[in-house]
């Protein structure tokens, strides 16, 4: 049985504690948790993809992983080249083809003969090259003492003798060739080779034959010498993994293809205009399992042939980015620490207080309550960083302050960005947060995938010549236009004001900052037309993030807590967001004194919070802050 679940190998307490971060574990440090031999094993979460590999495994399927960036689809494929069965592997041999130099030959045995194949051959070389030195020293011999004994011509003599060795040297070559190249070595081989071609090109996916400067004369190398693998030739009888499938270009996409349908694929030169393209072999063994992976987006770029085959002849799964949180689950986890900790061989074991700062960490930045991160490539790379910490000091164990320093050091190029981009604008001023405006309001962005800042928003109406228009510029001009036009839909039930007839400008007050997603500022955008166009000051201690229907709804949006963050350490006082995101908030302790989070559903409590005073009796704002969402949809058909 293959799918072995394998419990964390450590003393675990009767009754568990459900708050005990350690889920009952009990002890002192992650030396007394045993790592698990499988890889399959060592897996975390993942359950159904696991299930899919050890299946596929069985059956020789092809796998299609979608999933994000660090949730172990490498890891599942190398787990799988573990599950299949070494004593099918195969070594291949490339010969000179005696009829066509030009097309090798090809041979397949089983693992551990190609070694000792070649060196056969290269012992009969070896031997007949001593017969023929043996036999050129004797004619060099003879001809020399000829010409000095007998002719007296010394020079002519020595001449004669160059050239007769001259003569042998070259003639050797020709017994090299007969030695085969061996391209596929699984002698020394345990397990089902696993090759990862993410991002190869060409050359090293489908195998390449070197270009030969010296194609004639004597000198050339022999064409069977010149050829080399590929990761699929490699993969033979293995697992061949390819991330980020469709950033491969389709020529290559199609190859493989090919590759998968025949089994087998020649090898020939991948450059043009080398010598190498005029070689191809006869077909190379390529009977691999595919697992090819990437995100969303994969699966509409890539080739849907490919697609499609693999579909029909295999699997698709989708990789969790996050898992429940349950005590055995942390267990694991701790499992999990001691896993990189073995790994990487150099770091002190993880003492208990911090491998409970690291599960810390994982709910942390699982962005949703009760539940654990599944990006366990970044939360090793908290581990490692803690672990050199620790070993820089020299301690015996890593603490929990070494976990709380690594926090620090480890943030990502987004979040290094978002520090020093907070605090570039406080050196300009370009951030408020106090005070009222009219027209600015403090929205929220997520930068890369954990990290936010703030993102003022300014707008200013004008009446206009022509029909209104919104003009916003940069990268969220669309997002601005849709918020406007969903705010003037409200709008337009409540007030005389035609704002259809009017420019509205909106800016947002960055500074060319790249990777920004604004997607979730549609409220701050509503919020700033209100305020310029009814010239009310808006709250620049506020901050607030929010999706907007054209019913007025405040509807969820992502990354709160990061945006939460970013507007505690722009110095706000307090933040809106969606009250359908409040279980998503899970932001640190150091913030929690320094911000009033206030959950909204309805733009109406959204401007009651942030607009100054009490509005005048019967404007715009006074019936938009008193409207509730049922009163909205009044009229409408819901
Ligand atoms: P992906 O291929 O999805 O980008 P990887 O499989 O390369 O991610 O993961 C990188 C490393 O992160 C792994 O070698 C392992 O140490 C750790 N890791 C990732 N996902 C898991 C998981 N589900 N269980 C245990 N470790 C994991």
């Amino acid at each position: 049985d293959l799918g072995s679940d394998v419990e964390v190998d450590a003393e675990v307490a009767e009754d568990v504690d459900e708050d005990d971060l350690l889920g009952g574990l009990r002890i002192d440090s992650t030396d007394e948790i045993d790592v698990p031999d499988r890889l399959v094993d060592q897996v975390i979460g993942q359950e159904h993809a696991r299930d899919v590999v050890m299946k596929a495994a069985k059956q020789r399927r092809h796998v299609m992983m979608i999933g994000s960036p660090g949730t172990g689809k490498s890891m599942l494929a190398k787990a799988m080249s573990e599950l299949l069965p070494p004593e099918e592997l195969q070594d291949v041999l490339v010969y000179h083809n005696p009829d066509d130099g030009n097309n090798p030959k090809v041979r397949t045995v089983p693992a551990g003969k190609g070694e000792q194949i070649v060196e056969a051959h290269k012992e009969e070389a070896r031997k007949r090259n001593q017969m023929r030195s043996f036999l050129m020293w004797i004619i060099i011999a003879i001809v020399i003492g000829y010409s000095f004994i007998i002719a007296g011509q010394i020079l002519l003599g020595i001449l004669a003798a160059g050239v007769i060795y001259l003569a042998f040297r070259y003639g050797s070559r020709g017994g090299d060739a007969m030695v085969p190249n061996l391209i596929v070595n699984n002698a020394d081989t345990t397990t089902a080779p696993f090759e990862d071609a993410t991002g190869a090109h060409a050359g090293a996916l489908l195998g390449d034959v070197r270009h030969d400067p010296f194609q004639s004369g004597g000198m050339e190398t022999p064409s069977h010498d010149r050829v080399e693998p590929g990761a699929i030739h490699k993969a033979n009888k293995g697992v061949l993994f390819i991330d980020e499938i469709n950033t491969l270009d389709i020529r290559s996409q199609q190859h493989l293809m090919t590759a998968i349908q025949e089994g087998e694929f020649h090898i020939t030169g991948q450059s043009e205009r080398s010598s190498g393209a005029m070689v191809q072999t006869e077909p190379v063994p390529t009977d691999f399992i595919m697992i090819a992976a990437g995100n969303l987006d994969a699966m509409e770029n890539m080739h849907p042939a490919l697609r499609s085959r693999i579909k029909g002849y295999g699997y698709e799964v989708y990789m969790d980015d996050t898992i429940e949180d349950t005590p055995e689950m942390r267990r694991k986890y701790a499992r999990f620490v001691a896993q990189e900790v073995a790994k990487d061989g150099r770091l002190p074991e993880y003492s208990a207080e911090a491998i409970e700062e690291v599960i810390l960490e994982a709910r942390r930045r699982a962005g949703r309550k009760g539940h654990l991160t599944l990006k366990l490539r970044n939360l090793g790379g908290l581990v490692r960083v803690a672990g050199d910490i620790a070993r820089s000091e020299d301690a015996d164990f890593v603490t929990r302050d070494h976990v709380l320093q690594a926090k620090g050091r480890s943030r990502s190029i987004e979040q290094q960005l978002a520090d020093d981009y907070i605090e570039r604008r406080k050196d300009y001023e370009l951030q408020v947060s106090e005070g009222y405006q009219v027209g600015r309001v403090n929205g929220l962005a997520v930068m890369g995938e954990d990290s936010g800042i703030m993102l003022p928003v300014m707008a200013e109406v004008t009446p206009s010549q022509g029909p209104g228009e919104v003009i916003a510029t940069g990268q969220l001009k669309e997002m601005a236009q849709e918020a406007v036009s969903n705010v003037s839909a409200i709008i337009k039930k409540f007030s005389d004001e035609n704002i259809s007839e009017k420019d509205i400008h909106i800016q947002f007050v960055q500074t060319g900052q790249q990777g920004v997603d604004g997607d979730s500022a549609s409220i701050t955008v509503a919020t700033a037309v209100i305020s310029a166009l009814e010239g009310v000051g808006v709250d620049q201690s506020l901050a607030m993030t929010g999706s907007l229907s054209v019913r007025g709804d405040v509807l969820p949006v992502g990354g709160v807590t990061h945006k939460i963050e970013a507007a505690a350490k722009s110095g706000c006082d307090r933040v809106i967001i969606p009250a359908a995101n409040t279980q998503d908030v899970m932001i640190e302790e150091e913030y929690e004194q320094m911000v009033e989070i206030i959950p909204v559903s309805h733009i109406s409590e959204v401007l009651d919070i942030a607009l100054e005073g009490e509005p005048e009796k019967d404007s715009l704002v006074d019936r938009l802050k008193s409207i509730t969402g049922s009163a909205l949809s009044q009229g409408e058909n819901v």
